[in-house]
């Protein structure tokens, strides 16, 4: 199926991913139409899958990412003033999408345990004059940190969606709890023998009862420990 998405131009790779049903919603084909995928992908950027930038880490591909933000929907309308926590946001696309996604009350953080991937996502988004306006305003930022544990922005902890843009050893604790009540985190886990990964969506309701469901397989790079001097 992903292949099939490539084009030519942003807009050909996103009207594809709309025919093809990976993006299903008017407002997220907006959300994908902001974003010029070439300020972020090095190579190739309207090709409809991931793509090495450095560090080991790779951007996904547009159709996982589509899928992440259609599956959280409901917690990133824009009437609310929306928190979203990107864990391992690389390349800074998704970070900025995200951003789009919420509108002008939200904010979107996106978090790297890689310094210099911290950077390039900063330096990705500064390449359009809407990322800069973004970053600007403070509707965008890149922190430096371990995901892992979650993030305090603002001395907030609490967060309407929570992606994980690298798979997981386990469902970490510390991230079911800064979901809001209500919340939705998307996230890859490793599965009990560490050999395949599924993507699971997790439900946190209004009244803080949780709901696992697991998605599909797949294949995202570690969440790990840093490396040696990040
Ligand atoms: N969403 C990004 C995906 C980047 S690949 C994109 O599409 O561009 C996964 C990223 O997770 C890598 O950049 C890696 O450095 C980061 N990562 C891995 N473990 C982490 C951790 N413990 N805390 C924060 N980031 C982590």
């Amino acid at each position: 199926m992903a292949w099939r998405c490539s084009g030519d131009s942003n807009q050909e790779l996103v009207d594809n991913l709309y025919d093809a049903g990976l993006i299903k919603s008017p407002i997220v084909k907006d959300a994908f139409l902001k974003v010029d995928r070439a300020d972020y992908a090095p190579h190739n950027p309207y090709k409809d899958c991931p793509q090495s930038i450095g560090h080991s880490a790779t951007i996904s591909a547009p159709h996982m990412h589509a899928s992440a933000i259609e599956y959280c929907l409901a917690h990133l309308s824009p009437d609310k003033e929306r928190r979203v926590l990107d864990i391992g946001s690389g390349s800074g696309y998704l970070t900025h999408i995200l951003a789009e996604m919420v509108g002008d009350k939200g904010t979107v953080v996106g978090l790297e345990h890689i310094r210099e991937l911290r950077d390039l996502g900063e330096h990705n988004a500064q390449k359009s004059a809407r990322g800069r306006q973004l970053l600007e305003a403070g509707r965008i930022k890149f922190r430096h940190g371990d995901g892992r544990k979650g993030w305090v922005e603002d001395g907030k902890s609490d967060w309407d969606v929570i992606h994980v843009g690298a798979s997981a050893r386990i469902l970490h604790e510390e991230l079911l709890d800064q979901l809001k009540a209500p919340g939705c985190m998307f996230i890859p886990v490793d599965d009990e023998h560490g050999i395949d990964q599924s993507v699971w969506r997790i439900e946190k309701d209004a009244k803080g009862e949780i709901t696992k469901q697991r998605l599909f397989g797949v294949r995202y790079v570690p969440l790990t420990d840093p490396p040696r001097g990040s």
